[in-house]
C-alpha cells in the first residue's frame, strides 16, 4: 500500500498534529512529510482531517498527489480571503483575461485603421481615373459642367461613393 517513509517512529505531519500513531499503511504519510507540517495544518484547519481522509481514499492512489496539492491550494486561498477563497483568484484572472482581450481588439482595430490610411494614401490615383471613367461614360448633362474641375471639386456619383468607403479626412 501507500504507506511509506515516515511510518514508524517518525509520524507524518498529519498523525503528528493529531497526536496519533503513525500505522504503516497511514493515508496521510505519502502526501503528509514530517518535514512540511504546514501544508497538513491548513487543510486540516479548512477541511477537517477526517474529511481529507475520506476524500483520499475514495481516489486511486496515481490522483492522490493532485487531489492534495489542489487541497492544499483552495485551502490556502480560502484562509487568504475567507469570502472568496479560490474563486477570487479565478474571478480575478478572469477580469484580466477580459481586459486583455479588449486591448487586443484596440490593437486589432488600431491595424485595421492605419491600413485604411494607407489605403487612402493610393486614393487620389484611384479617383483620378474614377473621374476619367465617369467623363468617358457620361450620359447626364451635368457633369459637363464639372469635368474640369480639380478632383477636390468634382462632385460625381462614383467619386463620393468612394468618399463615404474611405473616411472623410481625404486630403488631395
Ligand atoms: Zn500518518
Amino acid at each position: 500500500m501507500g504507506g511509506s517513509g515516515t511510518a514508524g517512529n517518525s509520524p507524518c505531519a498529519s498523525c503528528k498534529l493529531l497526536r496519533r500513531r503513525c500505522a504503516k499503511d497511514c493515508v496521510f504519510a505519502p502526501h503528509f512529510p514530517s518535514d512540511h507540517p504546514h501544508k497538513f495544518a491548513i487543510v486540516h484547519k479548512v477541511f477537517g482531517a477526517s474529511n481529507i481522509s475520506k476524500m483520499l481514499q475514495e481516489l486511486p492512489l496515481p490522483q492522490r498527489a493532485d487531489a492534495v496539492s489542489s487541497l492544499v491550494y483552495e485551502a490556502t486561498a480560502r484562509v487568504r480571503d475567507p469570502v472568496y477563497g479560490c474563486t477570487g483568484a479565478i474571478s480575478y484572472l478572469q477580469s484580466q483575461v477580459a481586459q486583455l482581450q479588449m486591448q487586443l481588439a484596440l490593437a486589432q482595430a488600431e491595424i485595421l485603421c492605419n491600413q485604411i490610411r494607407q489605403d487612402q494614401q493610393l486614393l487620389p490615383n484611384t479617383l483620378q481615373y474614377l473621374n476619367e471613367t465617369a467623363t468617358q461614360n457620361n450620359h447626364m448633362p451635368q457633369f459637363h459642367n464639372f469635368t474640369s474641375f480639380d478632383n477636390k471639386n468634382v462632385i460625381c456619383s462614383d467619386s463620393f461613393k468612394k468618399d463615404s468607403v474611405y473616411g472623410c479626412d481625404l486630403v488631395s
